[in-house]
């Protein structure tokens, strides 16, 4: 997996002080997206071993407490992805008590194959869709567009 950028402290994606990853590979080409420079699956920076290391180590970080891990892209979802990301969001769980997972996705939570289902199984919250020009609203929270849905999956949210 390859990834544009991983921010070990951030507070615009999702609730709380954060880490976000944003990760490379799109397929969804949506009209307006903001993001058109992590469509390619090999765009940025390789995903290292050493990177998993410090994400887990920045969530159990006591000096700064990060409420949990963002997964955004680029698309956590796109099939080049799933591998490395079950893999995170597996450590994650096991190793980062009481931190939560979100991940935005252009993929609809209907449409989901099992292996991308089994991504979502273990993250809390789930915003899911393309981007829709025509449904853009700045004033949207977590969300670009009036399409896509904030699902909260986890029941201790
Ligand atoms: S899903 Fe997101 S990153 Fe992918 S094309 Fe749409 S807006 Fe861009």
């Amino acid at each position: 997996m390859f990834y544009s950028a991983y921010h070990s402290i951030d507070v615009v994606n999702g609730e709380g002080t954060r880490c976000t990853l944003f990760v490379s590979g799109c397929a969804h080409a949506c009209k307006g997206c903001y993001n058109q420079s992590t469509w390619r699956v090999d765009a940025g920076h390789q995903f290292t071993q050493h990177l998993e290391d410090s994400i887990i180590a920045d969530l159990n970080d006591t000096r700064i407490r990060r409420r949990g891990l963002s997964l955004s892209g680029g698309d956590p979802l796109h099939p080049a992805n799933v591998s490395a990301v079950l893999q995170l969001v597996q450590r994650v769980k096991k190793e980062c008590i009481g931190k939560d997972i979100w991940l935005w996705t252009g993929y609809q939570m209907s449409e989901l194959t099992s292996e991308q289902a089994a991504i979502v199984e273990l993250v809390d919250v789930l915003i899911d869709g393309k981007f829709e020009q025509a449904l853009a609203d700045p004033s949207l929270k977590w969300r670009g567009s009036a399409n896509q849905i904030i699902h909260t999956l986890s029941k201790r949210l």
